[in-house]
């Protein structure tokens, strides 16, 4: 579960909410309710149409999850994680050379 991270400005000037996994989320003021204010992530638009809202309680900051999860990985960690899909790839294509190599040095076949 992520926990509030701060608030950050977008380019454009609006405030966004980063959360503690790297998400970032936008206003949504049309469903605010006196206690929480409504947050969409900020990849809703397309080709993402990410459909995860958050709830910022305004008592103590704390975020609440909606039902819909993110469908993409979060900005924040993106290098990292690319790093370690790259280095997934490189292994398995070393582990498919060595399957496709092996019948042929196993011995009495
Ligand atoms: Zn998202």
């Amino acid at each position: 579960m992520p926990t509030f991270s701060k608030f950050i400005t977008s380019q454009r000037g609006a405030q966004q909410i980063l959360d503690s996994d790297g998400y970032i989320y936008s206003r949504k003021k049309s469903s605010d309710t006196a206690l929480t204010s409504t947050w969409r992530c900020a990849k809703y638009n397309p080709p993402t149409k990410c459909k995860c809202h958050i709830y910022l309680a305004l008592a103590d900051n704390s975020l609440t999850l909606g039902t819909q999860p993110h469908n993409h990985s979060a900005d924040g960690s993106v290098p990292a994680r690319q790093e370690v899909l790259l280095s997934l790839k490189r292994k398995a294509g070393r582990l498919t050379e060595e399957y496709v190599s092996s019948p042929s040095q196993r011995p009495g076949t």
